[in-house]
């Protein structure tokens, strides 16, 4: 890891701004369902507390639009982080995030104190890295930390602007997901596994590609599966269907072919009359699928084929559930696959965030797993090689 991490820092005495990513949900009720992400990024502030700085805090929450919005304002996570840390949380209700008041309290602030400033989408010039408002957020702190993993592949203001104008690090959060990631992509304990699922093929075509110059195995599943099956030449009924990638799909096997890759498609699906729980639904084989049925989950045999390969690699790297695993009846492989990743607790295992992630910590796997990355979007651009502009801007070491 080439960035500067928090040891890098001395930080004694010192106002230091770190961007977090406290976009949890919420429950029609204002109450925080989940505060995983309030919880994930203790470790980078209580270092920095006990290492003698004071603390802006900044986050997004939800997409306010550039405006001012009760609704998606950050006061019942201050509520949650003050519980958190036994301690006050200096809570700046400002709708326009920093304006003069906002800068003397940060003036003030003593070594030990945290302060949360309000939701960065207050303002428009947020998700246009805008200078004057990256300038304003500057001006609160003399170090800047970016411990905000979800929001990295994206140049906003409060991850990448900022750091033209503070030296900066990466927090706890965020060196553990590039070292984790980028070791099993640079250098991964081989075999390497990537299993991939989700609704669409266009979602993962770049996953894919890369993966193909990396992966030993790549067993797809979810909604794309079809679009491969159709592009093989099986019939799909009325499965998800995207007509137009199925060339790139054939394509994309025919690749993994000369690379050596072995891509393995279902080879049984769960075929279903509608898309709900409560339908007629059973498994039959990939090159038997019935007019008239959609394909919403992989079969037994799929499952026992994965399950073989998972259990001889080193490296497991999942993104994307492998069936429609909202619907209990449609869950079934997600679930096998993730107790099957936990199962080998030798490899290094890695899951892309969201649904994945969601599926995992559902059947309570969640310790089992090496990484679980906190970032959905920004870890699936990192499996697609690309450069974070959110971890890119911060100083190196
Ligand atoms: P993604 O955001 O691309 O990872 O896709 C996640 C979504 O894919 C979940 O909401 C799943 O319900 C959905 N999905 C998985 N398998 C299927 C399938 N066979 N047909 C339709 N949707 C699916």
């Amino acid at each position: 890891m080439n960035k500067k991490t928090l040891k890098d820092l001395n930080v004694k005495g010192k106002r230091v701004l770190v961007r977090c990513d406290f976009n949890v949900p919420f429950d029609e009720n204002n109450n925080i369902t989940d505060d995983t992400r309030i919880t994930s990024s203790l470790p980078t502030i209580t270092y920095l507390l006990n290492s003698g700085a004071s603390l802006i805090l900044m986050s997004h929450l939800g997409r306010p639009k550039g405006e001012a919005n009760p609704k998606y304002s950050l006061l019942p996570v201050s509520k949650r982080l003050s519980e958190l840390l036994d301690k006050e949380v200096i809570f700046s209700d400002c709708d326009i995030v920093v304006d003069e008041n906002v800068k003397k309290s940060a003036q003030s602030l003593m070594p030990g104190d945290v302060m949360l400033l309000q939701n960065t989408r207050y303002r428009k010039e947020e998700e246009k890295n805008g200078e004057d408002f990256a300038k304003d957020l500057a001006s609160l702190g003399e170090i800047y930390v970016n411990d905000a993993f979800g929001t990295a592949h994206r140049a906003h203001a409060s991850n990448a602007g900022i750091c033209k104008h503070l030296p900066s690090a990466v927090g706890f959060l965020v060196e553990k997901e590039i070292e984790v990631m980028g070791n099993a992509l640079q250098n991964p304990k081989r075999p390497l596994t990537a299993i991939l699922g989700g609704a669409k093929v266009s979602d993962k075509i770049a996953v894919i590609e890369n993966l193909l110059n990396i992966a030993d195995n790549i067993l797809i599943g979810g909604g794309m599966t079809y679009t491969f099956l159709k592009a093989m030449g099986y019939s799909i009924g009325t499965s998800l269907l995207e007509e137009e990638k199925q060339d790139l799909a054939k394509s994309l096997i025919e690749k993994a072919k000369n690379k050596n890759v072995s891509l393995i498609l279902p080879v049984d699906t769960v075929v279903a009359k509608e898309f709900k729980n409560d339908t007629e639904f059973f498994v039959t084989d990939a090159d038997k699928m019935p007019e008239g049925f959609m394909g919403l989950d992989i079969g037994d045999k799929t499952i026992e084929l994965f399950k073989e390969v998972i259990k001889k690699s080193s490296t497991i790297i999942w993104n994307g559930p492998l069936g429609v695993f909202e619907m209990d009846n449609f869950a079934k492989g997600t679930n096998a696959i993730a107790q099957s990743i936990a199962e080998n607790t030798n490899a290094v295992s890695i899951i892309g965030g969201g649904d994945s992630a969601a599926a995992v910590e559902k059947i309570g796997l969640g310790d089992k797993i090496t990484h679980i990355s906190t970032g959905g979007g920004a870890s699936l651009e990192f499996l697609e090689g690309k450069i974070l502009p959110g971890i890119d801007a911060v100083d190196d070491k």
